[in-house]
């Protein structure tokens, strides 16, 4: 436990955990139903879990995503707004709340790390993203995860 890492000391926001693992909802989404999946240890990378740890994270995205389908979006938009989290969740919120799909169940998912700062990581804490997608969210989801290198993502 580190008392300057912020998925050190979430607790009152979780919306599951196992012994290992917690969830939350992301509070600057993606897209409706955003969530991240995250050690209860201090834990920097994906690579630093242990063999008996790995199962759990089965585990918790698997039941992260039961929950998340069951989510309504728009309540949890609407109490997010209320508790104002950070100074940059209300504008990600007021997004989701317009968002086409935020009354719909997620069709599909990115699921994914980013592996060091070079990856993108700004909190050195892990976190596995879910990031549940609809159909039409963006105009061409061909390659998905793979355009985080935009020109190389789209291989068809
Ligand atoms: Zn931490």
């Amino acid at each position: 436990m580190k008392k300057e890492c912020i998925f050190c000391n979430l607790k009152k926001t979780w919306i599951y955990d196992n012994r290992v693992f917690y969830t939350v909802f992301d509070i600057h989404p993606a897209s409706p139903g955003h969530a991240l999946v995250i050690p209860k240890k201090h834990t920097v990378s994906l690579l630093d879990l242990t063999k008996d740890e790995w199962p759990y994270l089965r585990d918790a995205i698997h039941k992260t995503i039961n929950i998340i389908e069951k989510t309504d979006f728009v309540k949890l938009y609407k109490k997010m707004h209320e508790a104002n989290p950070s100074k940059r969740s209300p504008w990600f919120v007021q997004k989701m709340l317009k968002h086409k799909s935020v009354r719909k169940k997620p069709e599909g998912y990115n699921i994914g790390n980013n592996e060091g700062e070079i990856a993108g990581r700004t909190v050195h804490h892990l976190h596995v993203q879910i990031i549940p997608r609809y159909k039409g969210d963006v105009k061409n989801p061909t390659g998905g995860i793979r355009t985080v290198i935009p020109e190389l993502g789209n291989y068809k």
